[in-house]
């Protein structure tokens, strides 16, 4: 498969160049030149394969020929080693639970198979990559699990001191081997700063590989469509042939184009759902058709409080090559009030515990079920309830058990080198390594 930018259709890199880069050059976004056809043989199996199995078959065509199948094969077998169950809430309303994963959010599934990727390309190079990222929490710990044990990559986090929870400097300070946590007397601006700076010095990357690990590189959004195929499979399985909505709860719009990428391919799902917060710039561009970017605003769902969604970009592309896709999404827009009272209401009616990006995704369901009574709804439930206890605790009056992995986090050491706000501190540190 050739990509190429949203801001230069008439240029081609290959897939492994797309995943170094992440973005191209003239700050569009990648996407694969054609969508893989998949045939009705894997529509017909794909109720007897294991996760793995599916991945292997919806993924080789997007990352041949520069991985090999037995590449691919190993990439997918190591990213997708956690369930992904189908759990039914009601009748006509399943949660498709993404947070079983190292950090217990979706973010998982992404960035563990681009540090398999990158660690692939790296191996045919003399070098091994760097990976430099800032982060305000929760994106060091999903790329930290991510890459650790690699052993072609290294990884460097700058998070801001005294500005990340607990457990999230835990998640990316107990690690240790290729992982390595840099706390900066200074704010998330500033570690992004320093990492941009070293980007563009171009001394220092003629001696140090470096690569960024975002999260809008093909090779973290593509391997989100898997669990859109898991989903309906295990509907079927359910004995659930009919019609089939999937809620999004929505910040960046991944998961969104991830899944209209399945659905390109084939895969039956006949409408989706924008959930969102307060921050609703799509749902409301899906209702005016003009598209507003705001400042976001703080939210109880804050993973999703993104007032630009970075993937629009490839949203716009995909209606304009197939415009029949902008009337198969419906976008909906819901408060932290209304969050809280599903939270509270689903526990009470049913006994499931939502996280507060779940609830988002369920009040989307719920509202479009309503008037469509022909169809089953399927919500991403997108993160542990753990990650956010402040709120579910709170709303529920009641304590959240913690899971193992969780658990595991909690019972290390963190560990982490102490750097001024100083990009030449940083660069001595990169080069004396
Ligand atoms: C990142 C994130 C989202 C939003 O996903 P996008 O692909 O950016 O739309 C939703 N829920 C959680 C828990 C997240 O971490």
């Amino acid at each position: 498969m050739k990509y190429y930018s949203t801001k230069s259709t008439n240029k081609f890199t290959s897939a492994s160049e797309s995943a170094i880069l992440g973005l191209p050059p003239d700050n569009g976004l990648y996407m694969p030149e054609t969508i893989p056809h998949l045939s009705s043989d894997f529509f017909s199996n794909i109720k007897k394969m294991s996760l793995s199995e599916k991945a292997f078959h919806i993924l080789a065509p997007y990352f041949e020929p520069d991985f090999t199948k037995e590449e691919i094969k190993k990439i997918v077998e190591e990213t997708f080693n956690f369930e992904i169950p189908l759990v039914k809430i009601t009748d006509r309303v399943f949660s498709l639970e993404l947070y079983h994963g190292p950090t217990l959010a979706f973010k998982d599934v992404g960035a563990r198979f681009l540090a398999r990727c990158l660690n692939a390309i790296s191996k045919n190079e003399k070098q091994k990559l760097t990976v430099l990222v800032a982060t305000s929490g929760d994106t060091g710990s999903a790329v930290a699990h991510g890459f650790y044990g690699l052993d072609h990559v290294d990884v460097i986090i700058l998070y801001p001191d005294g500005r990340v929870s607990d457990l999230q400097e835990r998640q990316m300070t107990c690690l240790g081997k290729n992982i390595t946590a840099l706390k900066v007397k200074g704010s998330f601006d500033d570690c992004q700063n320093m990492v941009k700076k070293a980007f563009l010095d171009n001394e220092l990357r003629s001696q140090i590989s470096l690569t960024s690990a975002n999260s809008i590189n093909i090779a973290r959004f593509l391997p989100q469509s898997v669990y859109y195929y898991h989903a309906i499979s295990q509907l079927e399985n359910e004995g659930k042939e009919g019609k089939v909505a999937i809620s999004v709860p929505s910040g960046n719009y991944g998961n969104m184009t991830a899944g209209l990428f399945a659905k390109l391919t084939g895969l039956k799902i006949d409408q989706f759902i924008a959930s969102s917060n307060a921050n609703k710039i799509f749902p409301d561009y899906l209702n005016s058709g003009i598209y507003s970017p705001k400042p976001s605003v703080k939210t109880l769902s804050n993973a999703m409080d993104v007032g630009d969604p970075s993937n629009f970009q490839r949203l716009e592309r995909l209606f304009n090559l197939y415009p029949e896709l902008k009337s198969t999404i419906t976008g909906f827009s819901f408060s932290d009030n209304e969050t809280m009272k599903c939270i509270d209401k689903t526990y009470k009616d049913t006994g499931y515990i939502l996280d507060p990006h779940g609830a988002v995704g369920l009040l989307g369901l719920e509202t479009f079920l309503e008037k469509n009574q022909d169809y089953t709804g399927v919500f991403l439930e997108t993160a542990h309830p753990v990650k956010f206890n402040e709120t579910v605790e709170k709303v529920l009056d009641k304590t959240l058990e913690i899971p193992e992995q969780l658990q595991d986090v909690l019972d290390r050491d963190k560990k982490f080198i102490p750097l001024d706000n100083d990009y030449e501190a940083f660069r001595t540190f990169l080069m004396e390594r």
